[in-house]
């Protein structure tokens, strides 16, 4: 059961990690009996290179190293709590075990180690509230506990408590135990024939408190509950698809909001005004949003995004009008797209990119592109004619709205070109915020 692991024997496991056979490190970190003070350097040496391949400064908030890439990170994980995880599915597998002597032995085992802190015999129970880390009353004990897999899987449980809501429970009715998981908005119970997805269970759970827990920095978590939604706006973490170098080290910083700009620099004496135009912060927004010395390149940005989903519906789905004026209407009113199917369906679109900031940031810009249009879909309406409105949504940093999905579908875009070009479109974004951000610092053209 316990297998001695050497400080090359922790650089494998690294290493496994770190390229995609994951499982191997699973398999080491569940059948092994790793001592936390090894993994303590292995977890520094993570964090830092994490933060060096994702060209991060130090002051970066360690989460998006320990992401999985579909969300952004680097998928490093922090050992410690993966430990901890494994520790609980273990000692569950082995208590769930379909192999009635094993799962027995396992009681047995748990009751022998629950008596020894309690001096007396255990209900199951008990048992159930001494993985659980219970301290209070006989459990308050200071016992000589020797090291068992129960006593590691309590231990483990105390330090998870603070990541993520569980707690093992023992059903009288069919004699077994349960590990309820209390995610929102669906808790899980695990029963024993799901005994396999405990540990994945935890992972995903820790994933999201990670998750939550950056997204609740006032300065670094903006953008992360946007970008870490959809996996095509972190297609390029695994292969860096489609994506330059200069690009790569731009984006992590830019969504941690660590980049050089006069508001965003953290212990600077210096004035935080835009050094065009003296907006009075220069953020990260205003750079790639809102300063209007980047008009045209908004603009190209834009058009990159429109001629990719014109360019994806097929003559045999309908035709397509960009900027088309609508006699009768209001002459500001010109949709970039629309699409007009052989049916006589009329599709209005329009594309936007907003900066992502929180959830709320693409609601709002989608709500306004479907208020403004909206005119001249009632007109249409009013015709006899079926029209929809909707609008394309991207972050200026390479973040892909799910709600674009639905307006994809309609407009006939096959689910498979969609996948990829939902990456290029992320990655066309990328490419030139970060063109606009460098000749917002250099005033050298970039395009
Ligand atoms: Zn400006």
């Amino acid at each position: 059961m316990k297998t001695h692991l050497d400080k090359y024997g922790l650089v494998f496991l690294y290493g496994c990690y770190s390229s995609s056979h994951n499982t191997t490190a699973e398999f080491l970190c569940r059948n092994s009996h790793i001592q936390k003070r090894d993994v303590a350097d292995l977890d520094k040496t993570l964090i830092s290179t994490g933060k060096r391949i994702l060209n991060l400064p130090t002051r970066a908030n360690v989460n998006l190293v320990h992401l999985s890439t579909n969300k952004g990170g680097a998928a490093l994980p922090l050992f410690r709590a993966l430990l901890d995880v494994h520790a609980i599915s273990h000692a569950f597998r082995l208590l769930a075990s379909d192999d009635q002597l094993t799962s027995d032995v396992a009681f047995a085992g748990l009751r022998g180690v629950v008596r020894k802190k309690i001096l007396r015999d255990p209900t199951p129970s008990e048992c159930a509230e001494f993985l659980n880390g219970n301290k209070a009353g006989d459990f308050a004990r200071e016992s000589g506990d020797l090291s068992t897999l129960w006593s590691r899987a309590r231990q483990a449980a105390d330090r998870l408590f603070k990541f993520i809501k569980f707690s093992w429970t023992f059903n009288e009715e069919l004699g077994c135990f349960n590990l309820n998981i209390y995610r929102s908005p669906n808790p899980v119970c695990v029963v024993p024939s799901t005994a396999g997805l405990v540990a994945r269970l935890l992972r995903d759970d820790l994933e999201s408190f990670y998750i939550m827990q950056l997204s609740s920095l006032v300065d670094q978590g903006k953008t992360v509950e946007v970008f870490s939604q959809h996996p095509a706006s972190n297609h390029f973490l695994q292969a860096g698809d489609f994506t330059r170098f200069c690009d790569w080290n731009f984006i992590h910083r830019a969504r941690l909001g660590c980049l050089q700009l006069n508001a965003t620099m953290r212990f600077s004496k210096r004035n935080p005004k835009c050094r065009k135009g003296g907006y009075v912060r220069e953020t990260i927004p205003h750079v790639l949003n809102h300063c209007k010395p980047h008009s045209d390149a908004w603009k190209r940005r834009h058009d990159a995004i429109q001629n990719r989903v014109a360019r994806a519906i097929s003559s045999s789905v309908g035709s397509v009008a960009i900027n088309k004026k609508f006699p009768g209407i209001a002459q500001t009113l010109i949709p970039d797209m629309v699409l007009t199917k052989k049916s006589g369906e009329v599709f209005v679109i329009d594309f936007t990119v907003a900066f992502e900031d929180r959830l709320s940031s693409f609601a709002k810009a989608r709500q306004g592109k479907i208020d403004k249009y909206l005119p001249i879909v009632e007109h249409l309406r009013r015709e006899g004619k079926v029209a929809h409105v909707d609008a394309i949504v991207v972050g200026s940093l390479g973040s892909w709205d799910p709600s674009n999905d639905a307006a994809l579908a309609q407009m006939g875009v096959s689910k498979k070109y969609a996948k990829l070009m939902r990456k290029l479109i992320c990655s066309d974004t990328i490419r030139w915020s970060r063109d606009i951000y460098i000749q917002h610092l250099t005033d050298k053209k970039q395009y």
